[in-house]
C-alpha cells in the first residue's frame, strides 16, 4: 500500500552539500515512489563540540516521498545509498558522509532489532523537526500523538540549529519538488 514516508538525511564531513544533494537525487529516483517534497537545509552544532560552523557541523534535511517500497526494503536501499556515497561502515558513529534515517513510515510503528519507526529520537531533535515542519507541520507522531509543530515547540533549544543561508543555488535549490522558502 502506498504510504507517505519521511526520510532524514545528514552529513558532517567533506563536501556536505554535495553529499546531501546526491542523496536527495537518488531518493528522487526510487522505483514505485514519488518525491513529494524536499526541505531546506539546516546546520547543526555537533553535540559534544563547539566547533565553528562549517567543519564538523551537520547539514540536515528531510525528504518526503510516497512509496510502495516496504520499510525493510527501504532500509536496505538507504544503506546502499549510504555505502555508495562513501559512508565508512567500520566507524559508523564517527564523521559521516551521509546518514539516512526512516523518520516516519505513514502512521506505522515498527520495533525490530534493525529497524525502529518512528525513529526513536525524532521527537526531540530540532534538526529533524524543523525540516519536517516545513513539509508537514500537522503530521501526527504515531507514538506521541502530537503534531510536528507541537513537538518542535516543546523541544530543547540546544544544540543550536540554523537555516543554511543562503540556500545553495545548485541543483538542490532548483529542484522543482523543493519546498519554497518561507515568505519574508
Ligand atoms: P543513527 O542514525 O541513529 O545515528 P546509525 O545510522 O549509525 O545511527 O545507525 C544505523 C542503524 O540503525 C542501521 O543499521 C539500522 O539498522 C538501524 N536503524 C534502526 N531504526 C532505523 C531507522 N528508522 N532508520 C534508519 N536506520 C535505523
Ligand atoms: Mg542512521
Amino acid at each position: 500500500m502506498r504510504e507517505t514516508v519521511f526520510i532524514g538525511f545528514g552529513s558532517n564531513v567533506g563536501d556536505r552539500l554535495d553529499f546531501c544533494d546526491r542523496a536527495v537525487t537518488l531518493l528522487g529516483l526510487l522505483p514505485h515512489s514519488q518525491l513529494l517534497g524536499v526541505s531546506m537545509l539546516y546546520e547543526t552544532e555537533p553535540v559534544n563540540d563547539h566547533a565553528q560552523p562549517g567543519d564538523g557541523w551537520f547539514l540536515n534535511g528531510v525528504v518526503q516521498i510516497e512509496t510502495d517500497i516496504t520499510p525493510k526494503s527501504l532500509l536496505d536501499i538507504l544503506r546502499e545509498i549510504e555505502r555508495s556515497l562513501g559512508r565508512d561502515e567500520d566507524h559508523r558513529s564517527g564523521p559521516r558522509t551521509i546518514d539516512l534515517d526512516i523518520l516516519f513510515y505513514g502512521q506505522q510503528t515498527i520495533d525490530e532489532p534493525d529497524l525502529v519507526v518512528p525513529h526513536p529520537r525524532v521527537h526531540h531533535r530540532r534538526f529533524v523537526l524543523m525540516p519536517l515542519s516545513e513539509l508537514d507541520p500537522l503530521f501526527i507522531h504515531p507514538v506521541h500523538q502530537r503534531t510536528i509543530s507541537q513537538l518542535l515547540a516543546e523541544a530543547k533549544k540546544q544544540p543550536e540549529v540554523r537555516l543554511l543561508f543562503p540556500q545553495p543555488s545548485t541543483r538542490y535549490g532548483s529542484r522543482p519538488a523543493c519546498s519554497q522558502p518561507p515568505g519574508p
